[in-house]
């Protein structure tokens, strides 16, 4: 399969005297495991393999500093660490800094100490149970990102506090991909960690790139999107699950305010701007808010385009409507332009 689509796009580039991709060299892709998730990194160039194996062995760096369960990582160090302040890389240190921001943005919607909460759901453990409204309650005491602080290349939370950067990490992780290859002279190439997408450029012969949107009912896709040069985060209940024996469904990302999994109504919401890391903290924040608090804060904030999908809806941001069409297949879901 790759090998036919190498020789399309050379035969593409082919086509087109002089062009450039085709002088310099060929697509790489390799496919790895990190961070909880499959990641697939495709560059296009002289330099691609050289670069996305850069990519790969700093993802596996990224990683060890930042998982929530290596006992060698800086987060665990952090977690362990009785409430005292733990010195640590300064990309950590940024990275906790700005999920703490955009946790103060979203009113706590974004909660990078929700561990806990998670871990009694047993998201963390793999084995799920519905833990007691009386343990909830419990477990949220130790949770507040108001806690943590960082000072210089020390960060310090609270006593019994627990610091995950599961909703963040993937898309600085991207944003370090890009970075990577970028430096490595690479202009057209397709990162994606586990569902965050990060396009460096466009397709080798300079066309938007298609991403297929996952249809969160089904097993096909809502919509594509055609875009280049910018990134696109998908949060949604319908990856990471489980239905417990009453038959209610509980999902992976949790609602700081109740403690019980986000269940309002959105079924995905996509994010698409520059920033990795932006777009992966807010397709999560914002699907812990739902529909009307998600069209608010972009309405109040700005700066990126999201895609909402509810049971019946699809909601687009003016900045990318031109470059999303609706699914054929999907005839139930109607497109709304905000
Ligand atoms: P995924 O990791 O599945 O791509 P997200 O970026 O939305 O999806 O992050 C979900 C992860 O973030 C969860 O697996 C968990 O580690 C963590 N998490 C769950 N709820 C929250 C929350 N409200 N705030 C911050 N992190 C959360
Ligand atoms: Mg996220």
């Amino acid at each position: 399969m790759r090998v036919l689509k190498t020789i399309l796009i050379a035969a593409v580039c082919a086509a087109f005297a002089g062009c450039e991709d085709a002088r310099r060299g060929g697509e790489y892709t390799a496919d790895f495991f990190a961070m909880d998730t499959v990641m697939r990194v495709t560059a296009y160039g002289n330099e691609s393999e050289k670069a996305v194996r850069a990519v790969e062995n700093r993802i596996g760096e990224l990683e060890k500093m930042w998982s929530a369960t290596d006992a060698e990582s800086e987060i665990f160090a952090i977690n362990h660490s009785g409430g005292e302040p733990v010195a640590v890389h300064k990309e950590t240190a940024e990275l906790v800094l700005f999920a703490r921001e955009i946790a103060e943005k979203t009113g706590g919607a974004l909660e990078p100490t929700i561990y806990p909460v998670l871990t009694a759901w047993g998201f963390t453990v793999g084995e799920n149970r519905v833990p007691s409204d009386e343990e909830i309650a419990e477990l949220l005491e130790n949770v507040g990102y108001e806690r943590i602080s960082v000072a210089g290349n020390e960060v310090r939370t609270g006593e019994n506090m627990m610091l995950d950067l599961g909703a963040v990490a993937k898309g600085e992780a991207a944003d370090e991909a890009a970075r990577i290859l970028k430096e490595n002279g690479i202009s057209s190439a397709l990162i994606n960690l586990g569902g965050n997408v990060r396009l460096i450029g466009g397709k080798p012969d300079g066309s938007d790139w298609r991403l297929g949107l996952k249809d969160p009912l089904g097993s096909g896709y809502a919509g594509v999107l055609n875009v280049s040069d910018c990134t696109v985060v998908t949060s949604g209940s319908y990856e990471r699950y489980f239905t417990a024996d009453d038959g209610t469904v509980y999902g992976h990302i949790i609602d700081p305010s109740s403690g019980y999994p986000a269940d309002n109504g959105l079924l995905s919401v996509t994010i698409i701007a520059k920033e990795g890391r932006l777009c992966d903290a807010l397709s999560t924040a914002l699907f812990v808010m739902g529909e009307e608090k998600a069209r608010a804060y972009w309405r109040e904030n700005g700066g990126f385009d999201m895609i909402l999908i509810t049971r019946d809806e699809v909601i687009v941001t003016g900045g990318i409507a031109e470059m999303f069409s609706l699914d054929s297949g999907h005839e139930y879901l109607r497109l709304t332009v905000i």
